[in-house]
């Protein structure tokens, strides 16, 4: 079984862990550790229910993780500070369903979306990197965001957590729900952010597409962290193949590293 995990890239930005969580008895993390390094592109595998999604809320400070887990960014430990906290020290979620100002216009979630401190400088360069990015933002600046489609929300989503200037940027379940062109529209422009140096950490059901972005991965099942290795050795993996890509049963052993 070839050992794959091996970080292959700068120094660790993120480094989370052991991360367990409760939902009243439920326990849906379970010393969850990972860690994403300056500029690398990250996704987190796993089928519904696996607590991916939960994962990405605890790294943004939104749920309250057991004692004894750390989320250091850099050199700080961010656990203990109140959520508003984390963008400030350069973490960005963009939320299943997207979190936007529905009321609001394009050009007015954005501006939100430099509300912290260190962004406030940057907002002009940010937001010409915004509609560089998605030119459909651009024009429709003065658009109510809740009449926008799916995918151009799913932009607006993105590129408001753009704004507020992150270190890393965390995406969950992106593509949910778009239609295949928007999905190739997006992960074009998830490449494209990738290519400025900002981490990202995703959380995908389109394995195929994140992959094709990631440098690496984890494998996710039942609130823990099952393996992980590069995207290549994930791609070639026979049980990430079954699970996730719609490979047939395995007659080759080719593992990922737990
Ligand atoms: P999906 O892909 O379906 O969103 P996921 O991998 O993101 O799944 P989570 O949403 O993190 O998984 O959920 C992990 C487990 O925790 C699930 O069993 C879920 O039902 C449970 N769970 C999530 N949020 C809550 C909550 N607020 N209260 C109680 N249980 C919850």
């Amino acid at each position: 079984m070839p050992k794959s995990s091996a970080r292959i890239w700068g120094t660790t930005m993120l480094s989370a862990g052991p991360i367990s969580l409760h939902y009243g008895k439920h326990l849906a993390l379970d010393g969850v550790s990972l860690d994403v390094a300056d500029g690398e592109t990250v996704v987190v595998l796993g089928a519904n229910g696996a607590g991916k999604s939960s994962l990405l809320k605890a790294l943004a400070g939104l749920v309250k993780p057991a004692p004894g887990a750390r989320v250091m960014l850099g050199g700080d430990d961010l656990l203990g500070r109140p959520a508003h906290k984390y963008p400030e020290a350069g973490i960005a979620l963009v939320p299943e369903g997207r979190g936007i100002f529905g009321e609001l216009t394009v050009a007015e979630n954005l501006e939100l979306g430099a509300y912290v401190s260190h962004a406030r400088p940057h907002e002009a360069r940010q937001l010409a990197l915004v509609f560089d990015l998605f030119p459909r933002l651009a024009e429709r600046r003065q658009q109510i965001a809740r009449t926008m489609s799916g995918g151009e929300q799913q932009m607006l989503a993105i590129g408001r957590a753009l704004m507020s200037c992150p270190r890393l940027l965390m995406l969950d379940e992106p593509s949910l729900g778009l239609a295949p062109i928007v999905t190739t529209e997006l992960f074009a422009a998830l490449a494209r952010i990738r290519q400025t140096g900002i981490a990202l950490l995703v959380v995908e059901q389109n394995v195929k597409a994140s992959l094709a972005i990631a440098h690496r991965g984890y494998l996710m099942e039942a609130g823990r962290i099952t393996g992980s290795g590069t995207s290549d050795a994930l791609r070639g993996d026979v049980a990430v193949q079954q699970a996730f890509l719609g490979a047939a049963a395995p007659s080759v052993e080719n593992g990922v590293s737990p």
